[in-house]
């Protein structure tokens, strides 16, 4: 917000869950900034406060609920705080939490998230509390966050329609709708003509992109359509799903320079009978033909995946399978969770639930084995340069910048100079599950303009 323009008040955002809803986390805040809110840490004095929920899990509905509990206290210190909750958990719940919770003002579902301005200013005029979790007015016409200058998200579709058993996003986000080609296409040009030069496209299946258009489109045009993009230095996307990997779209994948070689690709499970029942639509076959084929095309890919231990009727040989494709698959990294029935779901009727226990055994020895392969792989890259895009001040050490590789990976470095949004080339020194710990090489300067720091040798760029 410019500092010309007076402050009205404070707003505070907690976010859950996925990278959509990252994303819609930074419509949200944007729309409170052009109300002239500037964000703050403190939820206890914020006139405005907003929970961006997720229900996918079971413990984020639980985590929800308990924090809640606390805006009951910072509302009775602060009596004209306004209480949003917006996302899938209020898409589910809606009405409910006005009558469970008399703290919460305002219930946004994810079809209705660009009425959060007009519906709080309404709260602060003391017209009651209000609910819209209607399914119309999807907009795709949204602002990447303007305080992110060096990255944007671009979303090219909502919904989805495949109905995995365990999943509750379709029931909470819809069918597919795909954004017309030429928008997603002039989107991504206008955020890169501003200066970002990262772009993340996003959608629930974003491979299955366009099946819904007339005439039908795929997510390979998107990526043909943005080959020699000026100034797109790296294309990410997110999430996609194993059976909707044509080779039409690889052979896209594998024509654009700009496409970075991190890869999310989520398996679910090696199992193909606990695939079927997960109604996934590949076996545990196809899904390695098809990393094979990957690799053979992108040479610097890199995988992370997904994967869910202890689904309904999952036995100990079933999940053997499962550290099977973990060790054929090598992927640099994994999120890994116990299954979690969500009320609404096929999964949830399932009668042979897997007990709590045998879960969480599972659950530490798939992560045991899933760390040991990532700290292997990240091995391989020590002593070896690699060239990442600074994201700003480590968390944790204020000393030290942090950023990524085009693999995806994390990467540390100590360095003085705050290089947010600048390529680094950095070498590596330690690899750890999570990443590396590097030391800082060479920089740009300015933008495509590179010294060395200190002078330092050529070591070529690998990933
Ligand atoms: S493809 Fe992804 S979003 Fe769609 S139902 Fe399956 S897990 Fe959920």
């Amino acid at each position: 917000m410019s500092e010309a323009v007076r402050s009205l008040g404070t707003y505070y955002l907690q976010t859950y869950g996925c990278q959509m809803n990252e994303y819609d986390s930074e419509l949200i805040s944007w729309m409170l900034e052009q109300m002239h809110y500037a964000p703050t840490d403190d939820p206890a004095t914020a006139d405005i406060a907003v929970f961006n929920t997720c229900c996918i899990r079971d413990n984020a509905d639980q985590k929800v609920y308990g924090r809640l509990g606390e805006f009951k206290g910072f509302k009775r210190d602060n009596p004209n705080q306004v209480l949003a909750v917006s996302g899938c958990l209020a898409q589910k719940d809606g009405e409910e939490f006005l009558q469970r919770f008399s703290q919460v003002d305002v219930v946004v579902g994810t079809h209705n998230l660009t009425e959060v301005p007009d519906l709080v200013q309404r709260v602060q005029r003391g017209e009651g509390r209000f609910v819209r979790v209607e399914r119309v007015g999807d907009s795709f016409s949204l602002l990447a966050n303007p305080r992110n200058t060096h990255s944007a998200m671009v979303t090219i579709s909502m919904g989805c329609d495949q109905w995995c058993t365990f999943c509750i996003v379709p029931y909470v986000r819809g069918k597919l709708k795909s954004r017309p080609l030429e928008q997603v296409v002039s989107e991504v040009k206008r955020v890169v003509r501003e200066g970002r030069r990262e772009v993340m496209l996003l959608g629930q299946n974003v491979n299955d992109y366009g099946r819904d258009l007339t005439p039908k489109k795929d997510f390979g045009d998107i990526i043909r359509a943005l080959k020699g993009t000026p100034g797109l230095d790296r294309l990410r996307f997110m999430s996609p799903h194993p059976a909707y990997f044509t080779q039409s779209v690889i052979d896209a994948l594998a024509d654009n320079p700009a496409t970075c070689g991190g890869i999310h690709l989520p398996v679910q499970s090696g199992d193909d009978e606990v695939l079927k029942r997960m109604r996934r639509k590949y076996t545990s076959a196809e899904f390695l033909d098809l990393v094979a084929r990957m690799r053979a095309a992108i040479p610097d890919l890199s995988l992370s995946t997904d994967i869910i231990v202890g689904f309904p009727g999952e036995t100990e040989e079933q999940f053997q399978n499962t550290l099977e494709l973990v060790r054929q698959a090598r992927f640099r990294n994994a999120f890994m969770f116990s299954y979690s029935p969500r009320p609404g779901t096929p999964g949830n009727l399932f009668t042979d639930q897997v007990p709590e226990e045998v879960k969480s055994d599972r659950l530490q020895r798939l992560i045991a084995l899933q760390n040991e392969i990532a700290v292997e792989e990240n091995r391989m890259l020590e002593g070896q340069t690699i060239e990442i895009m600074v994201e700003g001040r480590s968390k944790k050490d204020a000393t030290r910048l942090t950023g990524r590789g085009r693999c995806g990976r994390l990467t540390h470095f100590q360095c003085e100079e705050d290089l947010t949004g600048r390529l680094a080339r950095v070498r590596i020194q330690k690899a750890f599950v999570w990443g590396f710990q590097g030391e800082l090489e060479a920089c740009e300067s300015r933008l495509g303009e590179w010294s060395l720091v200190p002078p330092a040798p050529s070591i070529p760029v690998v990933a």
